[in-house]
């Protein structure tokens, strides 16, 4: 087979999406995802042969069958892209960039072992995770992410724990506090950060009200098996500490002032098992920013995000985005990036001419006008509020759980080297980041950290430098990259 015109990393909405225009206008496409089967965070399905405990929403489904029903597609699931490396470049490649403009080499491994995938173009869909928050006790078996618990819930039908506090700032942790409800969960409090006061709209919320109805639907449906469960619900409450030898046995929850730090005397000590956290998202941008593609700061989108022209292109030629990467702003908005985006590869590649492809993206940008009008206007009320996040964070503090280092361990490299005042710099100094997950679990909250020490805002920080491999892969699948006679996979 020939290599593909285009390879999608992430099935999820936007990669879905994508395929389904991808496919219908000739290109032919190979999508890799981690998971076992398609569908991304939202539409996530136990592995195959396992009894769904329910399908995904119909709008899930339809995209999902759209998608796996289009001809020319390769399906490379339970895989992990590692790299977009220089075509050719062999390990210089690494840093990203492309000696042949507009060509790169996606780098995989899978159950077949590794490839390295030449497209004509590289479309990035790779989504948002949950954003970690360091404070004491957050590395204990029993405090998981939000997602973390919701993933158990959809893919396996299992409940992690028996008694659950959930505690956040983000809508979804609503719906998620639903889900385990009706899965037949106890959850003991749902804790918000945010006081209810900062949730009431106003004439320009009322009109982003309307245009995002189904979430606000989805959200008061949610507060509504809460409501049945009797499940307290308290604006205003943060979680302090966890505790518990050797599991999570207790939470500590308090009051917070108007700017979000908790009030003296409000600590309340609630036993639970399972502490699940969603104060945000993080969007998946390591693997752009790995390729050499320009980033943006957006606090409320999700910190990082991939800078993007109006058919999505990234700043380096052949790439392209779309969904959480451009900024976290739910599923709906993810699809319709994966149609716009898909549509700028077609023109690029020659599939489609100019005056087509404005014809078919023009009611594919109207809707997204729609939708990023609401989509702001939530994200703006429910940001994380990070300065008083990383005021949680003690001298013990775990921040760095893949190479242990605390929060002490990072202010006293402040101490000492007061030239510091990079996460780059910090990480070369104290070993944070250097670990498997290369700093996806602890890059926000020391970047938070380094910035309040500092007086820096997190643009001034920066992030770290993303290398290959984003994500942990065996030693040889970097031996191949160099290797002329190294599997080089076609299409
Ligand atoms: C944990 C979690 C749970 C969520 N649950 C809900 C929910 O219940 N309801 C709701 O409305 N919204 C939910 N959201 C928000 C929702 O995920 C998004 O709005 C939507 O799924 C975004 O679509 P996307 O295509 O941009 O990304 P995603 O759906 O996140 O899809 C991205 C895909 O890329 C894959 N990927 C990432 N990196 C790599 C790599 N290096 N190699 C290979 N594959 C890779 C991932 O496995 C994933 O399947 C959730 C988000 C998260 C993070």
């Amino acid at each position: 087979m020939s290599a593909p015109d285009v390879v999608v990393v992430g099935a999820g909405p936007a990669g879905l999406a994508a395929v389904a225009t991808l496919g219908r206008y000739g290109a032919t496409v190979t999508v890799v995802d981690e998971q076992e089967r398609p569908g991304g965070q939202i539409y996530r399905r136990p592995p195959a042969g396992f009894e769904p405990l329910a399908g995904p929403p119909a709008a899930g489904a339809a995209l999902l069958a759209e998608a796996t029903g289009t001809p020319g597609v390769r399906w490379r699931n339970d895989t992990t892209v590692w790299g977009v490396l220089g075509a050719r470049a062999g390990l210089d490649g690494f840093v990203g960039g492309s000696p042949t403009p507009g060509r790169h080499r996606v780098a995989t491994y899978g159950p077949t072992g590794v490839e390295l995938l030449e497209p004509r173009a590289v479309l990035l869909t790779a989504g948002a995770y949950d954003l970690p928050v360091p404070f004491p006790g957050w590395t204990l078996p029993g405090v998981l992410t939000a997602g973390g618990v919701q993933a158990f819930v959809k893919a396996q039908g299992l409940l992690p724990g028996n008694r659950f506090v959930l505690a956040g700032g983000h809508p979804l942790l609503l719906v998620v506090a639903a889900q385990l409800v009706r899965a037949g969960a106890r959850v003991v409090e749902v804790a918000l950060l945010p006081h209810r006061r900062d949730l009431v709209v106003g004439p320009a919320g009322l009109a982003a009200a309307v245009a995002g109805r189904g979430k606000l639907a989805e959200g008061l449906a949610a507060l509504r098996v809460l409501r049945r469960a009797r499940v307290p619900v308290r604006f205003g409450t943060v979680v302090r500490r966890a505790d518990g030898d050797p599991d999570l046995a207790s939470v500590t929850l308090a009051a917070v002032d108007r700017t979000g730090r908790p009030l003296p005397g409000t600590d309340r000590e609630l036993p639970c098992d399972t502490l699940a956290l969603g104060y945000g998202f993080v969007a998946s941008v390591e693997l752009a920013r790995q390729a050499g593609c320009a980033v943006d700061w957006d606090s409320p989108a999700g910190g990082w995000v991939v800078r993007h022209d109006g058919w999505l292109r990234t700043s380096v030629r052949g790439i392209a985005v779309a969904g959480e990467v451009t900024g976290v702003a739910g599923a709906e908005q993810a699809a319709v990036e994966g149609r716009l985006a898909a549509l700028g590869v077609l023109l690029d590649l020659g599939l489609l001419d100019a005056g087509r492809a404005d014809a078919l993206a023009r009611p594919v940008r109207r809707e997204l006008r729609r939708q990023r009008r609401f989509v702001r206007h939530l994200l703006d009320r429910f940001a994380p509020n990070r300065a008083a996040l990383a005021g949680l964070v003690t001298e013990d503090t775990v921040i760095c759980r893949c190479e242990e280092v605390r929060a002490g361990d990072v202010r006293q490299a402040l101490r000492d080297h007061p030239h510091l005042h990079t996460a780059n710099a910090v990480k070369l100094v104290t070993r944070a980041g250097m670990g498997p997950c290369q700093g996806r679990s602890c890059q926000p909250g020391l970047c938070q950290l380094v910035a309040e020490e500092t007086g820096r805002t997190p643009e001034q920080v920066g992030a770290f430098t993303a290398q290959a491999p984003v994500k942990p892969v065996p030693l040889r699948a970097l031996a191949a990259v160099d290797d002329p006679s190294g599997p080089v996979a076609e299409g």
